[in-house]
């Protein structure tokens, strides 16, 4: 915890809007991004809960509190406080594999879940997180995940929304050679034909998917499994499919 007393000294503080009339003549994104000092004294909020809810992603009456990815929320927050960006990144991706969707359209129940709700506002997990993998980009330490090792494991994937984007990666980190399939002419599934661009604009979801494609993932788009491509024939070339 960088400031025992910040939670007691600072106030919330959410990202503007862009204004309306500016708003008008694009598709750009609504929120505009906080200043780094700005986001320093958000992450000086955190308490450092010894028993932090934040990032606990367990299910009360069947619904999730806290985050559901159990990212290291007070630890990332700590990080961010002393300006130690590519530390928190690096402790941020422990946990995500694609914290620039989250920080947009993640419905934080990790701020839900916070302790600070409980006297004031919740810290402003999701601006942070937001900076935190931006900053990263920015600074180019996002960079393609090619394996030093391969497994000699073929998987295929079908559909390549969040979900199969996410298993990708992680199975290609592991040595595994997988390949996407997508009905679609495009990957993303509703990162890129769904959420409309004021909350998620597509570039991101491009960037990574580009990213991906880098790291040595295969993606076989307009291909419909099942009635394109046979599930049995997928079967019979791939080792797993999920
Ligand atoms: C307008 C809108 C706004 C949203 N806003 C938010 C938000 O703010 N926050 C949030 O958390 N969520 C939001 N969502 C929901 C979020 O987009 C979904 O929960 C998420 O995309 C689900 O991910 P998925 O990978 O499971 O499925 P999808 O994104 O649906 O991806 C599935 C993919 O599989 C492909 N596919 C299916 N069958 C086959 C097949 N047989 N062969 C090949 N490919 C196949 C599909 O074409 C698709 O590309 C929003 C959704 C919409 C529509
Ligand atoms: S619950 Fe809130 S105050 Fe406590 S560690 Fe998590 S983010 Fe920090």
């Amino acid at each position: 915890m960088g400031d025992p007393q910040g939670f007691l000294k600072y106030e919330r503080k959410n990202p503007e809007e862009r204004p309306p009339k500016m708003r008008i003549n694009d598709w750009e994104e609504l929120y505009i991004e906080m200043e780094k000092d700005e986001l320093r004294i958000q992450a000086a909020r955190c308490m450092n809960c010894g028993t932090p809810f934040c990032h606990s992603g367990i299910l009360i009456n069947n619904m999730v509190s806290g985050c559901p990815l159990n990212n290291l929320i007070p630890e990332w927050n700590d990080l961010a406080y002393r300006n130690l960006w590519r530390e928190a990144y690096e402790r941020l991706i422990e946990t995500n594999s694609f914290p620039e969707f989250t920080g947009r359209v993640c419905p934080a129940p990790c701020e839900k879940a916070c302790v600070n709700n409980l006297v004031k506002d919740p810290v402003s997990i999701k601006s942070i997180e937001y900076y935190i993998i931006e900053e990263a980009f920015k600074n180019g330490w996002v960079e393609e995940d090619k394996p030093s090792y391969s497994t000699g494991k073929k998987v295929a994937v079908v559909g390549s929304g969040p979900a199969g984007l996410s298993c990708a990666w992680e199975l290609n980190r592991y040595g595994h050679e997988v390949t996407v399939f997508e009905k679609n002419e495009y990957p993303g599934g509703l990162l890129t034909y769904g959420i409309p661009n004021m909350k998620l604009d597509k570039k991101i979801a491009k960037r990574r998917i580009e990213l991906m494609g880098k790291s040595g993932i295969q993606f076989k788009t307009n291909v419909n499994v099942g009635k394109d491509y046979p599930v049995q024939k997928l079967k019979e070339e791939f080792d797993a499919v999920t």
